[in-house]
């Protein structure tokens, strides 16, 4: 036995000494702006401006949503008490289904709508399902974990195509004469905030026969007038679409839904094991999430949409005026609320990182491999509970971190 943990120990070591290894903090309080958090192997607690939650609409901590949440506690009790097939699914789940497919009815013809636990199931579901050994899965090269978690569950064979390159994968899909083939692509990248070229994927869906799988984790509740994500940004509209979207993002509770045509949800709720087995999470959530829905449709979406816009707009507008002339450290080309710094270096992000924590900032140094080599960024993303003084201390403190010279003795 200690040998097996010795193993196990000196991989822990392995990634201690590089510098790799991941800690969690405590948050002591509700998602927010400033939030108490007591950070690994300090003493105390320390209140700090965080910029990495993706809670984009400022929803995590609504007392309307709370609210929800108690009222459908009360209403249904905590535990769904089995998986959706057996006894679990509630009239909260299925008002939550009903109301989503509505929302996507623009989009796809026949919409209808499942809801799951998290994203990472719904899209181990979609792609195992679908997938079948006739199947051939084409995969953008910068998709999320669960995404490629889910291609490897399936049967299907797996291409990937180079990140956003719509003509390689035309060319992809051309040499290839599987009876079934997918496309699959974040909407929004999670460590570059850009948005994928769905109108060019789903051209090429329509012209090869392919699904189109989009994970709409970072648009759902943020990108289009009504919030309702990428497929209303960019107006389109096809019953080879299958969406999904994450609902502990933007929509501030927890759980995931996959919207397509009839048929393929019928399909999924038959075939797709992530769904069939595992407990239905409590109606409860469900509830909460319907006054989510309705928070994000209704007026204050709106207004939060549209602060979101502003504290983006004002944070490219101040990092531009203080990044470095030598471009040792430039701004990535993001819409969204994911607003990536890139420096080069782990030394100097990791630096970087140190001293904005010196001004009471938090945000998140990424590191390769999740990156490039050579491309290790400070990942900042915003939302619409920032005030305009938290962006202007974030700009304040960057441009005097990076002020100093890329290469420092460390
Ligand atoms: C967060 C995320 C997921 C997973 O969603 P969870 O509900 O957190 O499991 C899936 N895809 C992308 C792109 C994500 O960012």
């Amino acid at each position: 036995m200690s040998c097996l943990l010795d193993r196990l120990q000196e991989e822990i070591d392995t990634l201690d000494a590089l510098s790799l290894r991941r800690r969690r903090q405590v948050a002591e309080t509700a998602c927010a702006p400033q939030q108490t958090l007591t950070l690994a192997g300090a003493a105390a607690p320390r209140t700090m401006l965080g910029f990495s939650s993706n809670d984009y609409l400022g929803l995590a901590a609504h007392p309307a949503l709370a609210k929800a949440w108690a009222e459908g506690a009360a209403l249904y009790g905590t535990g769904s008490g089995g998986s959706h097939l057996i006894l679990g699914h509630s009239r909260a789940h299925e008002q939550l289904e009903e109301r989503l497919a509505e929302w996507m009815s623009p989009f796809i013809p026949q919409a209808r709508s499942l809801f799951f636990c998290t994203g990472y199931m719904a899209n181990l579901a979609v792609l195992s399902a679908l997938g079948g050994s006739d199947a051939v899965i084409f995969s953008e090269s910068l998709n999320h974990a669960s995404l490629i978690d889910g291609a490897r569950l399936a049967k299907a064979r797996v291409e990937r195509y180079p990140h956003c390159d719509v003509a390689a994968l035309d060319a992809q899909l051309s040499s290839c004469d599987a009876p079934v083939k997918i496309i699959v692509s974040d909407a929004v990248f999670s460590m570059d905030g850009n948005i994928a070229p769905v109108a060019g994927l789903l051209a090429l869906a329509e012209r090869h026969d392919a699904w189109l799988v989009i994970d709409d984790a970072h648009g759902f509740g943020v990108l289009g007038a009504t919030g309702r994500g990428v497929p209303e940004a960019l107006g389109l509209c096809s019953e080879r679409l299958v969406l999904v979207g994450t609902l502990g993002k933007a929509a501030g509770v927890s759980g995931a839904f996959v919207a397509a045509h009839r048929t393929v949800i019928d399909y999924l709720v038959q075939r797709a094991r992530p769904y069939i087995f595992t407990t239905a999470a409590p109606p409860a959530v469900a509830h909460a999430l319907l006054a989510s829905l309705a928070l994000i449709g209704g007026e204050e979406g709106a207004q939060r949409r549209a602060q979101l816009l502003a504290r983006i707009a004002q944070l490219r507008r101040g990092l531009k005026a203080v990044l470095p002339a030598d471009g040792s450290a430039w701004l990535a080309d993001s819409p969204t609320a994911i607003q990536p710094l890139i420096v080069g270096d782990n030394a100097r992000a990791m630096r970087i990182m140190a001293q904005l924590d010196g001004h009471g900032l938090r945000v998140g140094a990424i590191r390769p491999p999740t990156v490039p080599a050579g491309t290790a960024r400070l990942r900042i993303a915003l939302s619409a509970s920032h005030g305009e003084g938290d962006v202007a201390r974030l700009v304040d403190a960057l441009g005097e971190a990076l002020s100093r010279p890329a290469k420092e003795a460390a």
